[in-house]
């Protein structure tokens, strides 16, 4: 049997590199060589450190880490109706029944089934490793205009981005904020200024984060997080408030201020996980019409179309990387990710490597 290294987390701030057997596809399944494989905070939140979930959270020891993989598909098994040797492919990172009713939307993150809802990274095995197994039916179709590193990022990263601005609507008109400038706070301003967004104001705790969102450009203004932030971003706005504000940081403290810097009929995203909130609903919404929007990941055939935009809009969500690691060095990726002070952090492979 041919072997391949993998990247476990045994939760004690480690990653352990171990051999694994190369899997083989069976019906309906692919066998994806892999490129780029992208780190998420939630590995860093729920794994690294500790194994904290449960659940859809929880990490199953011994698991290959890894839920934004991206690579091109080495076999099929028996049963493929689409994808073929060749095909360069995104993974939906959640592999869910395809039968319950959240599936049939196209929400295999909230699949009802127990037994059959498994996240790669999670509950099957990821990304961190030289081949994957994947189910067809969790595969997105990638263009030649796209790198394996945009793709990586597109399941997890930008997706659950494109849905939340979906739900609270983006267009030229929007001033729109952002709290917590890590990859996905990032992401949301590539795509809020694609989408139309002519001012957006970012806002950030961690000095490092606030000079690469500086450096790549991607904000008209970004503050650093403190008590007068709610007041700076209504004189950045003649008095008026953002009509959109995303939550990307989970602080309870930058999630009021997503509330109370919208203005009058704003509409408001919390796409960061974990925390509390604390805020006065007859003050900072109600009496001004508010609405705040919870989003959690996004569905399949969303994930095409933003996809498909992404090629349309010319913007690649590799800009956001500004460290790639080989697989041999997968520790220094993880402890360099949990340190924070990084843009979005790769693992990668192949033409990838560079
Ligand atoms: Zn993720
Ligand atoms: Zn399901």
């Amino acid at each position: 049997m041919k072997k391949m290294q993998g990247a476990i987390l045994p939760g004690n701030s480690t990653v352990e590199l171990k051999t694994f057997d190369v899997p083989v596809p069976g019906h309906g399944e692919v066998l994806i060589k892999m490129k780029s494989s992208t780190i998420c905070g939630s590995d860093i939140r729920c794994i690294y450190h500790e194994h904290l979930g449960k659940g859809p959270e929880g990490y199953q020891k011994g698991m290959i880490a890894g839920h934004e993989p991206c690579g091109q598909v080495v076999q099929s098994g028996p049963g493929c109706r689409r994808f073929k040797e060749g095909d360069r492919v995104i993974i939906y990172h959640i592999s869910g029944c395809g039968v319950c009713n959240d599936c049939r939307r196209g929400y295999m993150i909230s699949c009802t089934s127990e037994k059959y809802r498994r996240a790669y990274g999670w509950q099957r095995d990821g990304g961190m490793a030289e081949y994957l197994l994947a189910e067809e039916k969790d595969l997105v179709d990638l263009p030649d205009e796209l790198s394996y590193s945009d793709g990586a990022q597109v399941a997890c990263g930008f997706g659950t981005v494109y849905e939340g601005l979906e739900k609270i609507g983006i267009c030229g008109n929007d001033t729109v904020l952002v709290t917590g400038l890590g990859p996905v706070g990032l992401a949301t301003a590539m795509l809020a200024r694609a989408m139309g967004a002519q001012k957006i104001i970012g806002i950030e705790t961690l000095d490092e984060r606030l000079d690469i969102a500086e450096k790549l450009g991607l904000f008209d203004t970004v503050l650093k997080a403190g008590p007068d932030n709610v007041r700076q971003v209504r004189d950045l706005t003649g008095g008026m408030g953002a009509e959109r504000t995303v939550d990307c940081s989970a602080n309870d403290k930058a999630r009021l201020t997503c509330i109370q810097a919208a203005r009058k009929w704003g509409k408001i995203v919390f796409l960061g996980e974990g925390g509390t909130c604390s805020f006065q609903p007859s003050p900072d919404i109600i009496h001004d019409q508010k609405t705040i929007y919870g989003s959690w990941v996004t569905n399949l055939w969303r994930m095409e179309e933003l996809v498909e935009r992404l090629v349309r809009w010319g913007i690649h969500p590799h800009d956001l990387i500004t460290h790639r690691f080989p697989l041999d060095r997968v520790s220094e990726a993880y402890a360099l990710m949990a340190s924070g002070k990084c843009g979005k952090v790769a693992v990668v492979f192949d033409e990838e490597l560079k």
